[in-house]
């Protein structure tokens, strides 16, 4: 991991610089926040919703 992917300039994933990560896909043990950019990051987070659906429910 570079140092651009730790501070952000650069997506955590694919080190793209442009167009910048702009996602917030997790967080570093410096609270720094790991960025993404859209492609990336929905691969990575794929439909928060059908998580939600699938979750059992009581
Ligand atoms: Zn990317």
């Amino acid at each position: 991991m570079s140092a651009a992917q730790r501070e952000g300039d650069a997506c955590v994933v694919c080190q793209k610089r442009w167009p910048r990560p702009r996602v917030r896909v997790g967080r570093f043990p410096n609270d720094m926040a790991a960025l993404a950019c859209a492609d990336c990051a929905e691969a990575l987070v794929p439909a928060p919703l059908a998580t939600v659906v699938a979750f059992p429910s009581r």
